[in-house]
């Protein structure tokens, strides 16, 4: 029965014991290639993703860092659906869920914020007393006001509507949460405020992030597993405390010491 004072949790996720450890992620040999064209001739083959392995498991929090061009978004749009890959597999098992980097800026001017995460919570078929309850939930673990879902995109600051764009990736409770660099156009200290959030959401909704930043600092705070690209391939892929203690491949080293 419904208790307007205890909301339902936010999915099923948390629920779902019996898949803990399944791969919620698996992506093998993963290939993509961009043509590059001057006017109407090709002139050659950019390889974005060379041969790229990479397993997540249900709940696990890995971070994918390396600098601008080695592939990260690439990788994450053909995990989202957004892009096709060349060749190999990508499995998203599971509801997915991507946050850009301009999330914040990129919500529709006109809709209110509940009106926008009612629009994510269509396909759940919730009935309307369930959907605002959902909404108010993600709401307070946002920590923002109750009387957000009445704002209209505009009236919020920057880090309230990335906050916003937080909510609507996650009000669906995905399976598993796809940030691409969702912080690095806000300041330090609300980056600071929404990476808190989204370690404090993983923890409560037991969804698996993948989280891309070119920052190794940032990456080893997000992630307890790091995934360090070059060039479209993986060079490295070990728990967060082995990359950062002890690097193998210089590549890493060298962004360590990029590191203050
Ligand atoms: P990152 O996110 O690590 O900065 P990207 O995945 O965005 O890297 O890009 C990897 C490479 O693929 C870059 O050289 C980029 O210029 C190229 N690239 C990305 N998207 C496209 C596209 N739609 N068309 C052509 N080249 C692209
Ligand atoms: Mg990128």
């Amino acid at each position: 029965a419904y208790a307007a004072s205890r909301p339902a949790p936010l999915g099923p996720t948390r629920l779902r014991t019996d898949a803990q450890g399944d791969a919620v992620v698996e992506v093998s040999r993963l290939c993509k290639d961009f043509s590059q064209r001057q006017g109407w001739r090709r002139t050659s083959v950019l390889h974005a993703l060379r041969d790229v392995d990479l397993v997540v498991a249900r709940g696990e929090a890995v971070s994918v860092v390396g600098e601008s061009g080695s592939g990260k978004s690439t990788l994450l749009r053909v995990l989202a659906g957004l892009t096709e890959p060349t060749s190999g597999t990508a499995v998203v098992r599971g509801r997915r869920q991507m946050v850009f980097q301009d999330a914040g800026s990129s919500l529709t001017p006109w809709m209110s914020v509940g009106d926008l995460l009612r629009e994510q919570l269509r396909p759940l078929r919730l009935d309307r007393r369930a959907a605002d309850a959902r909404i108010a939930e993600v709401l307070g673990l946002m920590q923002l006001p109750a009387a957000t879902a009445q704002a209209r995109p505009g009236e919020l600051s920057g880090g309230q509507r990335q906050r916003v764009a937080l909510a609507r990736a996650v009000v669906v409770a995905p399976d598993v949460l796809l940030c691409d660099e969702p912080t690095s156009a806000l300041d330090a200290s609300l980056a600071a405020g929404v990476l808190n959030l989204v370690r404090e959401l993983r923890a409560e909704l037991g969804m698996a992030v993948l989280f891309v930043t070119h920052d190794l600092s940032v990456a080893r705070l997000m992630g307890d597993r790091i995934v360090v690209m070059r060039g479209g391939k993986v060079v490295e892929d070990r728990a967060a405390e082995a990359v950062v203690s002890d690097p193998q491949h210089a590549y890493t080293r060298a962004l360590l010491q990029a590191v203050p």
